[in-house]
Parts: C-alpha cells; structure tokens; sequence
C-alpha cells in the first residue's frame, strides 16, 4: 500500500507588464497556490487551489496532519476526512479550494500509479478535443477601457477562436456600446459572451438583457449576485439570453441549491474551488439529471487547465446525438506567465480545439526553474525564457 508521506505548497507571483481591470476591482499580479503530494514511493502528485493564495496555502497547512500516512488511491475516502475536518467552520469558500488543490494532486498520482490519463480514470475520455474560448476584453485604461478592444478581437480571431467573452459591468449604456462595437469586429459567426462579475442589480441586469438581444450573447455570466438565487431565476425566465453562473459557488451543496432554484442555463464551477475532480464530478451527475449544461470556470495557471480537460473529456453529451455540439473549455487569454511558463508540455491550441493530454496523470510536469523564479527563490533572474537558456 502506498502512503502519502509530505505536502508542500508553492505560493507563486508573477508581476504584470500591463495592469487590467474588470467591474470589480484590477489587477497588476498573478499569484497562485499550487501544491505537491508524493508519497512514500516517490510519486506525486501537482494540484492547484482556486483563490487567495497565501489563505489557500494555510488551508492545505491545516489539512496536512491528517493526511500523511492514508493511501492516495482512496481520494473520495481522503476527501470526506477533509471535508469533515472543515464542514463546522467553512462549508463554503476558500477553505473548500484547498480541499479542491489537495484532491486534485491525489488523482495526478492515481493516475501516474495506475499508467491512465486523469479523463481515463474518470470514467473514459468521450472526445479527445475541447473547443476554448477566449476569455479576455478585460478593461484596459480608467479613462478608456476599451482602447485595446479591436486589436484584442482580431488577435483571437486570427489564433483561431471561435468564440470569445467579454467584460461588461461599466454601466448599462457603455456595456451597450461596447457590445455593439465587438460584435461588429467580429463578425456574425463568432459566438459571443459577456461576463459582469455580479455587477449589477436585477433590474439593472434585465435592462441590458433587453437591449442586448439584437447582438447575439451566448450567454450572460453573474449578471447579479451571487447570493441571490432567486433572482436568478426570475431573470432568467425574463431574459431571452441564457443566464450562467457558479464560479463563487462550492461543492455538491451549493450547486443544488443553484440548480434546484432554476437560476441558470449553465453552471459554471471551478474545479481548483468547488471541491476537486471528486466533487466536480458529482456535481457533474447533478448538472446532467437536471438538464443543466456544464462548462467549468478556470483562472490559473496551466496545472488548472489540464484538470478542466480532463474533465470537459469526460462530460456526458445530453442530449446525445450523431452531430455533438461544441464542448467548451474556459480558456484565458490575459497576460499570465504561470500559465504559459510553470508546465510542460506546453497547452496549444490547433485548428481552434486543444488536445485532451493522454499521458498518465494530469499529463504534466512542473518546470522546476519556473517554480523556482516564481517562489522568488532565484534572485536577479527575471526572465524564465533566459534561464532556460543558461542551462
Ligand atoms: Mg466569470
């Protein structure tokens, strides 16, 4: 029997070249907590927890003591210890991420263990390539948030996206102009979303709603709080553009209670927040026997996107039929070097769709260097592509 023997979890910081800014507050760095499980025998296992880093990382903290010593191959077991250890105190949010980083560095190792690939384990892969879509059209400037907006749009145009999201949350009349403005870059054939970060109120957000419908919108993400399942559903049964939501939501619990109020068209969990690929799943099962579409949040660095492939692999086709619609992975396009630097081999995207990675695990390794610069444990190195040259 293998034995979990240490955890270690790496806080990493990238500082931005450029800040940006959405409905409801800015960025100028990117900070993650990613964490490494091995056990006794030398495999490990690479997670990542959605959320504050340095609170993510106190939770895993909390968790370890009991943890070394069990089996990895027993996540669902591993799982409900931790999530008993914290059911009292924290039934929701960043605690839960930390649950959420831990299990998904269990299923790296069971997959490294057993020689089959995360979507493997899963249950089998049922399409080996994800359609993304860009996640971008952040604000730019105070003064001018869109400036950038065109150049933006024709960039994932020419890589090859086929569909993009895009921030609202300024106010009703510059989310109008801005929405017009993109759709006429775009064209008609690309499909488009908005995002307002739970900007507004309801009838804020059935006001746009309304006057947005001429624009084709694939859906409307967190148009309002997400406290506030009720109106969802209320806004939902007014709006003619589908209503999505769940990035602030945790674990099979809260999904019910967003599925069982009718709030949205399409739940939206993080799998480094929601509880891991083990509650993803289950919340997965709940999704498909509501007739609720599922298309997972991601923000983070390229440990969180290979797990959402894995998991978009997986995921039942209901209705089923000859021609499958698109499955859509969450694929951000702001700046982020732990994105692009912290893996191999690296995410790429051919003929608008990524391959689903078969290699036992996750299907990844960590860079070592890059852990290194962004642990800030190597001095006077900025730049990770020149120390992969000096090696
Ligand atoms: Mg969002």
């Amino acid at each position: 029997m293998k034995k979990i023997n240490s955890i270690e979890t790496f806080v990493l910081k990238d500082s931005l070249e450029k800040n940006f800014f959405f409905s409801q507050w800015g960025y100028d760095e990117r900070s993650i907590c990613i964490v490494k499980v091995s056990c006794d025998d030398g495999t490990y296992g690479w997670g990542e927890g959605y959320g504050p880093a340095k609170i993510v990382e106190s939770g895993i903290d909390f968790f370890k003591k009991f943890l070394i010593g069990e089996n990895p191959i027993n996540n669902e077991v591993i799982w409900h210890k931790m999530y008993r250890k914290s059911l009292d105190f924290a039934r929701r949010g960043v605690l839960v991420a930390s649950i959420s980083a831990i299990d998904i560095a269990l299923w790296d190792i069971k997959g490294k263990l057993l020689g089959l690939s995360v979507g493997e384990l899963l249950g089998g892969v049922h399409r080996e390539n994800i359609v993304p879509y860009a996640t971008g059209m952040y604000f730019t400037e105070k003064d001018n948030p869109t400036k950038d907006y065109k150049i933006e749009a024709e960039k994932y145009l020419k890589e090859g996206f086929k569909a993009i999201k895009m921030k609202v949350g300024l106010g009703i009349n510059k989310d109008l102009n801005n929405i017009k403005e993109l759709r006429n870059i775009v064209g008609p054939n690309i499909k488009l979303m908005i995002d307002s970060n739970h900007a507004y109120s309801y009838s804020e957000a059935l006001e746009l709603c309304r006057k947005i419908e001429p624009y084709d919108i694939s859906w409307f993400e967190e148009p309002i709080s997400p406290e506030f399942y009720e109106q969802y559903s209320d806004l939902r049964m007014k709006s003619r553009i589908p209503i999505a939501g769940g990035e602030c939501e945790y674990l099979r619990f809260g999904f019910n209670q967003i599925i069982k109020n009718k709030s949205v068209d399409i739940i939206q969990p993080d799998i480094c927040a929601c509880g891991g690929l083990t509650e993803a799943k289950r919340i997965s099962a709940l999704a498909s026997s509501n007739g609720i579409d599922i298309i997972p949040h991601t923000w983070g660095s390229s440990i969180g996107l290979h797990v959402a492939l894995h998991f978009i692999s997986n995921l039942e086709s209901i209705p089923g039929r000859m021609n499958e619609s698109d499955f859509y992975l969450e694929y951000d396009q702001t700046e982020n070097a732990l994105r692009e630097n912290l893996t191999s081999p690296k995410i790429k995207m051919k003929n608008g769709t990524i391959l689903v990675p078969k290699s036992p695990g996750l299907g990844l390794e960590v860079n070592e260097e890059a852990l290194n610069i962004y642990t800030k444990k190597t001095k006077g190195i900025k730049n990770l592509e020149e120390l992969i040259k000096q090696n």
